[in-house]
């Protein structure tokens, strides 16, 4: 990372103490929500290797060596880590981790362990094959979180950068909405379109289009984080106030024709959105996703190098992911500090103030 504020050992900007416990203790660190699934989770990546080349992707080229896969052996002592330190809930991630050659076993060994929610973050490409499909679901797959950015073939080819990938995508969620139909995936099916300079324009389009032509309940939209790819560039990386005009209609939408599906955002600082939002305590736990997402630790190949708040073992670099994001990955510019909202809100993503500053963020 060669971004100004990824000074290694640069200390943390939050206003916020550095929290001490290990991540095997788990942490306290959510806002309260009666909604939210209390389930500890962990996310697994299985390596960076991917069929895609999403423009955004903040892996970049990943080093080779990031590009293998992790030994099974591995994969199964992680497990039994983290199911032993409490969690109940895994995330496999890559990279692409339908790609893993060992990723059927690896669901089904999580299913053995006692694991009741296990999911999986994916482009879908290999989804469309049924025999696949129908392998990791039988294992014990509940949950699949799929990556897909566009709602016509020429945005989605052109975000991934791989030809035709709109229409595998497509037949893959037919055949998942089918098997979340016949009551598998009781954990949910969403997909998670990243909200970059190409289709910030086109959310309200994008959110028709998984709801009503595609026949999903639960849509997550996340701002991109300028890293790998994206780092420095400011027409992959819209700014604040471009996107959330967009954003506030996906809401009024919500609102009065979608009340029975679930829409949620992410990486948006509140005070880049409008009083009636981030003012609303009703509105923000229906919609905004830091308030639902489950308590989240990281499990990822350890490079050499120990970066912010990670702790080390086993050749895994072990951290939470939401004090990853307030302590690491995002910065606190100094307006944060006089502001009220500073428990609920995490700043903004380090690679966004490299791009455009910090003249959008306001005390609330
Ligand atoms: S000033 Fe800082 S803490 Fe307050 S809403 Fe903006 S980014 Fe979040």
């Amino acid at each position: 990372m060669s971004h100004a504020l990824f000074k290694p050992g640069a200390a943390p900007t939050s206003p916020l103490p550095v929290p001490k416990e290990s991540v095997r203790e788990g942490r306290k660190n959510q806002l309260y929500n009666e909604i939210r699934d209390t389930r500890r989770n962990v996310e697994i990546n299985v390596g960076k290797a991917c069929n895609n080349r999403c423009v955004f992707c903040i892996d970049g080229l990943p080093k080779r060596e990031d590009r293998s896969y992790m030994p099974y052996e591995e994969m199964r002592r992680e497990l039994a880590f983290w199911y032993e330190s409490g969690t109940r809930s895994v995330g496999f991630l890559g990279g692409e981790p339908t790609t893993y050659p060992k990723i059927v076993d690896s669901v089904a060994y999580a299913k053995e362990l006692g694991f009741t929610r296990i999911a999986i973050a994916t482009n879908a490409v290999k989804l469309r094959l049924p025999h696949f499909t129908d392998a990791i679901v039988e294992a014990g797959l509940t949950r699949a979180t799929i990556s897909m950015h566009g709602h016509t073939p020429a945005l989605e080819d052109e975000i991934t950068r791989v030809p035709k990938v709109f229409a595998k995508k497509v037949e893959a969620l037919r055949l998942l909405v089918d098997k979340r139909d016949q009551g598998l995936l009781k954990d949910g099916l969403s997909v998670n379109p990243v909200i970059n300079g190409l289709n910030y324009k086109y959310m309200p389009q994008i959110l028709r289009f998984f709801f009503d032509e595609i026949g999903l309940d639960d849509v997550r939209f996340n701002f991109m984080r300028p890293e790998g790819y994206s780092e420095g560039n400011p027409e992959l990386s819209p700014r604040f106030k471009q996107a959330v005009p967009y954003l506030v209609k996906c809401i009024i939408l919500m609102e009065k024709h979608w009340t029975n599906k679930t829409f949620t955002f992410g990486g948006w600082p509140l005070c880049t959105l409008p009083p009636s939002l981030r003012d609303s305590e009703v509105l923000l736990k229906k919609y905004m996703g830091e308030y639902r997402d489950l308590s989240t630790d990281c499990s990822v190949r350890q490079d050499g190098e120990v970066f912010g708040i990670e702790e080390v073992g086993d050749g895994r670099a072990r951290f939470n992911w939401q004090d990853r994001k307030r302590f690491d990955l995002k910065h606190a510019p100094d307006a944060c500090k006089e502001c009220t909202k500073v428990a609920l809100c995490e700043g903004v993503w380090k690679g966004y103030i490299d791009i455009w500053g910090d003249s959008e963020i306001k005390a609330i």
